[in-house]
């Protein structure tokens, strides 16, 4: 079994500027959309890609692997935007690229969720958080949220982003 610490807290943690955060989210352009069109004020170590969907690792990680999934056209609503099929579809991916890191990271549990806001980050998005194994409870469920933001090297970045491609892909072909 991991242990937190060394799952977590081998890297720095620093504390979101939520002002410098939220007047990005808000005044600035549609972070996925950025990411698309390969803005290099919008750098993203990209997991996986098709037609349909990118997913990349959280830029502000409370934890290590957190990974969000967003569909390439800009939708706002988490239902509404999406026929049942497409939902299902992008639903499908998502099974896949949590099942690779729950097969890399092996955390305790994962939360899947979808958050954003009509006054910014207004792009659909998933976020997958999987939870080390010995997490204190009281950093679980809401606590995760109160973390501060792991500071995660840029290389460290790359091989996982590396690793979980590879296993998507194998994922993938054993549909
Ligand atoms: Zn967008």
């Amino acid at each position: 079994m991991r242990d937190y610490n060394y799952y977590n807290n081998n890297y720095i943690r620093y504390k979101l500027d939520v002002e410098k955060y939220n007047k990005r989210a808000q005044t600035g352009p549609c972070f996925i959309c950025e990411i698309l069109k390969s803005n290099p004020n919008y750098p993203a170590h990209i997991v996986y890609q098709d037609e349909e969907i990118i997913s990349f690792l959280d830029a502000y990680p409370r934890l290590y692997g957190w990974t969000i999934v967003a569909p390439k056209k800009h939708k706002e609503s988490v239902i509404l935007d999406f026929t049942q099929e497409e939902y299902l579809s992008i639903q499908y991916k998502i099974y896949n690229i949590t099942k690779a890191i729950i097969e890399l990271l092996k955390p305790e549990r994962v939360y899947i969720l979808s958050l954003g806001s009509h006054q910014g980050n207004s792009h659909v998005h998933w976020h997958i958080a999987p939870l080390p194994s010995g997490m204190p409870y009281n950093d679980q469920q809401n606590g995760v949220f109160k973390l501060d933001i792991l500071k995660i090297p840029e290389e460290e970045q790359m091989k996982l982003t590396s690793k979980l491609n590879n296993s998507i892909q194998i994922l993938n072909k054993h549909r």
